[in-house]
């Protein structure tokens, strides 16, 4: 996605979103922007009750779906933030470890 996000990209990323497809920062960019964009979170529950409701019109569990997608939402919300901060922690762990491999191959050279 590009920095600007518009409605457009947001509405293209949908079926990605709600099958969990997305990365963490598009994640993250997706839902900011559906929060703060009526147009978008609409386009999020007509797709959300298509994509999902379609699958089970013969069951009981057809009635919460409003419920659902918020609890979709925050889920994918928090794995996309506990994502972003794993890979910060794996960058920092590596950056060490070739700061102290540095200073190993110094040690033995001088
Ligand atoms: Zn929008």
């Amino acid at each position: 996605m590009k920095n600007q996000i518009t409605c457009e990209d947001i509405q293209k990323n949908i079926p990605d979103f709600i099958n969990d497809k997305l990365d963490s920062r598009d994640t993250l960019a997706f839902i900011n922007h559906t929060r703060n964009c009526k147009a978008c979170m609409e386009e999020l529950s007509v797709e959300y009750l298509v994509l999902v409701g379609v699958k089970r019109l013969d069951s009981a569990s057809a009635f919460n779906l409003n419920d659902e997608l918020e609890d979709l939402m925050i889920r994918n919300e928090y794995r996309a933030i506990r994502r972003r901060n794993l890979t910060r922690i794996v960058f920092v762990f590596a950056i060490g470890l070739a700061i102290l491999g540095g200073y190993l191959i110094s040690g033995m050279l001088y």
